[in-house]
């Protein structure tokens, strides 16, 4: 279903997308075989593909100049690390950042809940932003590069709740990890100007009456993680953001093709 959706995407704007359907068990080779070929500018695994160890072996293969989704190892270190290019000093190749936390900082842009009287890198200074999931693939990165870029992140999850930050006036040139003990979203909703959810499944609803008046709510899960009632609370609702996802994956694949 996501490939289909991306297919056509890319044939609307001029891209050519092959879809190669292959055993799992012969995945890790097709990956080499395509970080070889000059045909193919970029590439895409569709996971869950085993479990999330075997998973990660995978993503490591993709060669990290065909990465559109940005999750090759030295891509998520610099993005912890907010580490901004692939050849410092000259700083001409811009580090690939992970697609699905990419899109919701091009939501946010978008919003103007970045401030563009604030330098790069510091425009989210100011903000408070709770992050509901905490994954490898979104929800972690996404709270690591809205801190880096400012922000106080709450990231809420099963295991309970982090503060992501640079510290009081941004002094920290990356953020730090804060376990915050005892709180729940109880605490973190109602001081957030931003609200992101991405809760898998349709079960998980963010509490409505804690949500701050005015706030910006944006869900990424593919069930519906807010109530209807969201819409009385929220000043802006966001609830879905595949599409833009998918322009991301385009934006990071012409970024490797042109470098
Ligand atoms: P995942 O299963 O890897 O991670 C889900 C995370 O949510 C886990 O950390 C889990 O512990 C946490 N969680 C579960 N219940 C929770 C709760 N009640 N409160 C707080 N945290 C809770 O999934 P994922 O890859 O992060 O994807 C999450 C959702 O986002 C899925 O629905 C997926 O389809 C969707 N998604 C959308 C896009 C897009 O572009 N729209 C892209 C990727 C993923």
């Amino acid at each position: 279903m996501y490939a289909d959706w991306t297919a056509k995407t890319c044939k609307e704007n001029g891209f050519d997308f092959t879809l190669r359907e292959i055993d799992r068990e012969h995945l890790e080779d097709e990956i080499r075989t395509a970080n070889q070929d000059d045909e193919v500018d970029g590439m895409i695994v569709y996971y869950p593909v085993f479990d999330s160890t075997r998973d990660r072996t995978l993503q490591w293969t993709v060669s990290l100049y065909k990465d559109v989704e940005g999750l090759s190892p030295q891509l998520i270190s610099n993005m912890y690390q907010n580490i901004r290019f692939l050849d410092p000093p000259a700083n001409t190749r811009k580090s690939i950042l992970p697609c699905t936390p990419l899109a919701i900082i091009k939501i946010l842009e978008h919003l103007q809940i970045y401030n563009n009287f604030l330098d790069y890198g510091k425009r989210l200074f100011g903000r408070r932003i709770t992050v509901i999931n905490r994954s490898e693939v979104v929800g972690r990165p996404l709270a690591a590069l809205l801190a880096n870029d400012g922000a106080e992140v709450y990231s809420v999850d099963v295991t309970g709740i982090q503060h992501f930050s640079r510290g009081s006036g941004l002094r920290k040139q990356k953020h730090e990890v804060r376990d915050m003990d005892g709180w729940g979203v109880q605490r973190c909703l109602p001081v957030s100007e931003v609200v992101i959810s991405g809760v898998p499944g349709d079960e998980y609803k963010v509490p409505t009456d804690l949500i701050r008046e005015g706030a910006v709510c944006i869900n990424f899960s593919s069930g519906k993680n807010f109530n209807q009632d969201v819409k009385e609370k929220a000043s802006i609702y966001v609830p879905a953001i595949g599409k833009v996802t998918i322009v991301i994956l385009l934006r990071n694949l012409l970024r490797l093709a042109e470098a």
